[in-house]
């Protein structure tokens, strides 16, 4: 049987679901701006962080990390963000040390928005930046221009902002290997502590879903995409930057903490619209639907449309497909420890395949995927599922 699955400590995301425009690939649930819709969300929000309190649904676990993600969470006012903050560490014990993450648009931001953010306690801002080139952010309907990516770092590093993500995306509609290489080149020289390195996914719903349907979207070849993974976390290395996930890349010491939990079997608490959980065994996502939220919110009912027990086995796998996201990888002991299970004998067989496939190397009590198997590491946890 399990030993304690259940840890202390827990992570806290909330959703903050507006959005001055919707880029042409996201399928994030976010909805337009609109300063009245705001301020009944706020009050929404804060009214669900108190149903969990009054639950005592934490039940004075630890909540080491905090992410504010969106949509753009800076489209609220930096009064309503210190609110939201505030109203966690009043209804739950959020860590002193804790990380508390907020996304932002580089259009977005201002100095006396940054100002507030740090006073509530923020201390790591994460810029969607995207691509360096005009031409590529107009393509995916972003609002911001490269001058703004560089003018939202300088602002945040003279406001006091230590601890700097930007989101880079590769394979983007007629993108070459020399610009994606021109891109990180920029990216680089803004020296932000991390960088999300990731590919553009077509998702359902969105205009590029629809675009590519149509046969207006001419994106770079599976070969070109291998190319620009391999080529680009190379440039990265060689700019300084560690990888430590797929897509994840940080100067020592600045790995991000929330995400690092989705990797490591942590427990977390989502909030807000569409959000998701995963907190005592159980999975549940909240309603996607603004209204829906805010009518189950007036009536105090928790937002929850869906609740899924994670049964042992699938956590167990779970824990192995997402650690193996992670380039350190999963250890032996610890998963034994945890699980009460010889991880090496219980998946003989998926250990035997991806090993001989080149995907997989026992090293230093770790299973970890190797420099190939990061490439294909949605594969490679499936064959765990
Ligand atoms: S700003 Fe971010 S969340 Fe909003 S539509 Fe664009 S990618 Fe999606």
């Amino acid at each position: 049987m399990p030993i304690a699955l259940r840890e202390d400590a827990v992570g806290l995301y909330l959703h903050i679901p507006f959005c001055e425009r919707v880029c042409h690939f996201c399928a994030f649930v976010t909805r337009g701006f609109r300063e009245e819709r705001a301020t009944a969300f706020v009050k929404d929000l804060i009214t669900e962080i108190c149903l969990y309190r009054e639950m005592q649904a934490l039940r004075g676990r630890v909540i080491e990390t905090i992410y504010v993600g969106g949509g753009t969470p800076t489209t609220l006012t930096g009064d309503q963000l210190g609110g939201i903050l505030q109203a966690c560490r009043d209804a739950f014990r959020v860590d002193r040390a804790a990380e508390i993450t907020v996304e932002a648009n580089p259009s977005g931001i201002n100095g006396p928005l940054l100002e507030a953010l740090l006073r509530a306690g923020c201390n790591r801002l994460s810029l969607g930046a995207q691509s360096f080139e005009s031409d590529e952010l107009n393509s995916l309907g972003s609002s911001h221009t490269p001058v703004q990516i560089e003018m939202a770092v300088r602002l945040a590093r003279q406001i006091g902002f230590r601890n700097l993500n930007l989101d880079l995306m590769y394979g983007l509609p007629g993108q070459s290997l020399e610009r994606l290489l021109a891109n990180i080149k920029s990216a680089a020289a803004l020296e932000p502590e991390h960088l999300s390195f990731y590919n553009l996914t077509i998702e359902e719903g969105t205009r590029f879903a629809r675009d590519a349907e149509a046969g207006h979207l001419v994106l770079p070849s599976h070969d070109l995409m291998a190319e620009m993974f391999e080529t680009g976390r190379s440039t990265l290395e060689a700019a300084g930057y560690v990888q430590y996930e797929v897509s994840n890349f940080a100067r020592p010491g600045f790995t991000c903490r929330h995400n690092v939990g989705y990797w490591t079997d942590r427990e977390w608490l989502g909030l807000g619209p569409s959000s998701h959980s995963y907190l005592d065994g159980e999975r549940f996502s909240n309603v996607e639907s603004l209204q829906e939220y805010h009518h189950c919110l007036l009536r105090g009912a928790l937002p929850v449309a869906a609740r899924e027990e994670v049964n042992y086995d699938l956590r167990l796998r779970e824990a192995i497909a997402f650690g193996l996201r992670q380039v350190k990888g999963i250890e032996l002991a610890q998963l034994e420890r945890r699980y009460g299970i010889a991880p090496l004998k219980r998946f003989r067989t998926p250990i035997a395949q991806a090993t001989s496939a080149g995907w997989l190397e026992i090293q230093e009590a770790s299973l970890r995927p190797t420099r190939a198997g990061l490439a294909f590491a949605d594969d490679l946890g499936l064959a765990f599922i």
